[in-house]
């Protein structure tokens, strides 16, 4: 039969199927409690919820798959919630942490500061100064900060501990968002490497390492697979040129997670084979290095759902719009504003009628006075009344901390780990 006939391959893709939480008379069950007395011991909507079993399984499933040799960091710009850090922090290796501000919540969280990296381009002298004091690895993303450092490790008479971030002369295919190959501002790019590596020698500063992250929110097993023997493959090329030998060596992440309509899970088992033959390779291509992998949304966005309670339900000319109190100013991601190129639903239902079987189509809108406040398009989902509970899955990271909460003055959400 070929594609035109077949009639399965016309259905329109769904949604990977959202079975984290269980259903417990006719609602979501999150943190162990249903949907309707959640929201009534959080006060009010919206709000996250953030899931600590779920949350622990993920780190331990993903321990289990991977070879053990794997060192697991949090890349806490996903979720930043102090709560949900200080939970991380006890359950991988490290936590990688982009501006001052988020390494502040790292150490109040418990982290060790031994365990901690800092990445991001663009550090200011104050925060690299509280970086070197703070004892955490520094991700060197410049000359100019490389300068910076000797000169405040001098002042503080601390050498500063450094990996080299490598802009790679490749990218990861197929990933949501590229960081990596080409002109970026993220790291110094492969060529420059051996020029700054000789200024690195001359400074003083403990080298450790590098740090390579080359793409987000991939779904590819092979590509992920492809980029991380790339990033191996350069890295022991550029040791050569390394004062000291690599101790730390950060291959980055880039798992993603299913979010739109015919994207399915990351199937880990190719990604394992391939960091078990990269382990192996290292014990005696580079026999200090620690290999490091860095997560953000694969270990913390199924954990999480975005609820807003319905406010109004409207027909014009035969549409059904569901409007709620929270929107985009909440869950920018979920309106299809945070680099997404083409608008696609997130997983939505109603959560307090999960088991429902009457449903029809509908559109989620949120409260603010935009076009752009589209949580669910033309979705079907449970019919739904006024004061019923909107959920949107796959919430827990880039949700309450990427969204313009001040936009139309709504006021903040509240963001629970339950
Ligand atoms: C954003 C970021 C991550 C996390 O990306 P996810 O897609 O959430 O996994 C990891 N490493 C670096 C350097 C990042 O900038």
């Amino acid at each position: 039969m070929s594609e035109a006939e077949n009639p399965v391959s016309k259905r329109a893709p769904i949604h990977a199927a959202m079975q984290q939480f269980p259903v417990e008379q006719g609602e979501l069950v999150i943190g162990g409690e249903r949907l309707s007395l959640l929201a009534a011991r959080v006060g009010q909507t919206p709000f996250y919820a953030y899931d600590r079993s779920l949350l622990r399984q993920r780190v331990g499933e993903l321990r289990l798959a991977l070879p053990a040799g794997i060192k697991l960091h949090y890349a806490m710009k996903a979720n930043p919630m102090p709560a949900v850090v200080g939970l991380m922090a006890g359950l991988v290796d490290g936590i990688d942490v982009a501006s001052s501000g988020e390494l502040k919540v790292a150490l109040d969280a418990g982290a060790d500061a031994r365990e901690i990296s800092f990445a991001g381009p663009g550090k200011r002298e104050a925060e690299l100064r509280q970086a070197v004091a703070s004892r955490v690895l520094i991700n060197v993303e410049s000359f100019r900060e490389l300068t910076l450092l000797q000169r405040i490790s001098d002042a503080l008479g601390l050498p500063a501990r450094v990996a080299v971030r490598v802009n790679p002369d490749f990218e990861l295919k197929g990933s949501g968002m590229k960081m990596g190959g080409g002109p970026k501002q993220f790291g110094v790019d492969a060529e420059q490497l051996p020029d700054l590596l000789v200024q690195l020698a001359r400074s003083g500063l403990a080298f450790e390492g590098f740090h390579l992250f080359a793409g987000s929110q991939n779904l590819r097993p092979e590509s992920i697979c492809e980029a991380q023997l790339k990033s191996y493959e350069l890295a022991l090329r550029l040791a050569e040129f390394a004062p000291m030998p690599v101790k730390f060596l950060n291959l980055g992440g880039g798992f993603g997670i299913p979010y739109f309509p015919g994207e399915t899970r990351l199937d880990l088992r190719p990604i394992a084979d391939n960091l078990a033959r990269l382990l192996d390779r290292a014990r005696s291509e580079l026999p200090q290095a620690e290999l490091v992998i860095e997560l953000g949304r694969y270990l913390v966005g199924e954990a999480g759902v975005y609820v807003t309670r319905i406010v109004d339900r409207k027909v014009s000319r035969g549409q059904v719009y569901l409007v709620t109190d929270g929107g985009l100013n909440h869950h920018l991601s979920a309106s299809g504003n945070f680099g997404q190129v083409i608008r696609k639903n997130y997983p939505v239902t109603i959560g307090n009628r999960a088991g429902q079987v009457e449903r029809e189509q509908a559109s989620v809108v949120g409260p603010l006075c935009t076009p752009l406040d589209l949580l669910a398009d033309r979705m079907e989902l449970p019919v739904a009344q006024e004061g019923d509970l909107a959920v949107i899955f796959q919430s827990g990271a880039y949700g309450a901390s990427a969204s313009p909460q001040a936009f139309l003055g709504h006021g903040p959400c509240v963001e629970v780990l339950v």
